[in-house]
């Protein structure tokens, strides 16, 4: 339920409308909009539909959100949220870009590809430290000693880091070394690993599932969303279809639908999406056309060598051309 306060709400209302909820049962998400709070109570229907609180003083409109999630909904917060990662903010006036490689390899490495981003134009970097791998036998991740890496990388080229966390246990010891965790696609539904990020307060970047349904990728932001943690972007890597020339297919019709349904920010991930390079230039263009907030690209000094996703993998070179490549688009949506 939501409860829309007036303008001129004073905070005795609002703790009064707070406090018959809260002893009710409800757990209530106060959202400052620019002009007006907004109190998300979340609780028991039966009781929300008896309640006649627009009749306390200070109270515009009562809302029943229908849709099962219900903090992340647009019906919760109108405005678009905007999630800070260090000082780049994504969902706000720019495209932004995240960019590394698939894996955290060694320190030259990733000293190299992060000055590669920075030239570039890039704003996040990205590499994993912790790989979840289809086989057991495939490089797995350098684990701390690639956060440290990153750690240094970010110090070298001041670019703020994002990394995947894979298990609950490991969520304060990524969240002490990157500035956004990721939780991949293979994750969306580890529900304990949500409450995890929710509860470690730092942004999260949600990676859509394999074969998820827009409506089961937004259940899972809600559980970190219901952990009072709001920082939370979303980003469409492609789903499984019966396709098999591209590793995954992008669904971009996710990007306007879930910005119509929710307020957080999506990001695009076209490398994850085709599982080929020379595919990731012309999704990239078309997610920004379709008004993703951002693009996760992967990137390596030397594609052919990489330990893991190299044949998605830019190259310095190709990194650069496509960032400059993109600013027309970017121009044209008017997000630069
Ligand atoms: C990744 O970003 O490196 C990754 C493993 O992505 P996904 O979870 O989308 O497969
Ligand atoms: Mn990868």
């Amino acid at each position: 339920m939501i409860v829309v306060m007036k303008l001129d709400a004073s905070s005795q209302e609002v703790d009064a409308v707070k406090g018959r909820l809260e002893g009710l049962g409800f757990k209530i998400h106060p959202i400052q909009g620019v002009k007006r709070l907004v109190l998300g109570a979340v609780g028991d229907r039966k009781i929300a539909t008896s309640l006649n609180l627009e009749s306390f003083p200070g109270v515009e409109k009562v809302m029943l959100i229908m849709k099962p999630y219900k903090m992340v909904s647009r019906d919760a917060k109108e405005e678009d949220t905007i999630v800070k990662v260090g000082d780049v903010e994504i969902g706000g006036s720019k495209v932004i870009s995240m960019c590394g490689p698939c894996a955290v390899e060694n320190e030259e490495q990733m000293i190299h590809i992060a000055r590669v981003v920075k030239e570039a134009g890039g704003h996040i970097l990205r590499g994993g430290a912790f790989k979840p791998r289809t086989s057991p036998y495939a490089f797995q991740g350098l684990e701390e000693e690639g956060l440290k890496m990153l750690a240094r990388a970010r110090e070298e080229t001041g670019l703020p880091v994002v990394t995947e966390v894979i298990n609950t246990q490991d969520v304060e010891l990524v969240a002490n070394y990157a500035d956004m965790l990721q939780v991949g696609s293979r994750n969306m539904q580890n529900y304990s690993l949500l409450k995890a990020v929710g509860m470690s307060g730092k942004p999260v970047l949600l990676k859509r599932g394999l074969s998820a349904t827009m409506e089961e990728w937004l259940m899972s932001a809600e559980y970190i969303l219901a952990e009072d943690n709001y920082n939370v972007v979303l980003c469409e890597r492609g789903i499984r279809t019966f396709e098999t020339y591209t590793r995954n297919t992008l669904d971009i019709s996710a990007v306007p639908l879930i910005k119509s349904l929710s307020h957080l920010p999506v990001v695009v991930d076209p490398s994850h999406a085709t599982g080929n390079w020379k595919l990731v230039a012309p999704l990239a263009k078309a997610a920004i056309a379709a008004g993703a907030d951002g693009l996760l690209i992967e990137a390596h000094p030397n594609p052919p060598e990489a330990l893991c996703d190299g044949e998605q993998s830019l190259s310095p070179r190709n990194l650069k051309r496509l960032l400059g490549d993109l600013k027309p688009f970017l121009k044209a949506v008017d997000r630069y």
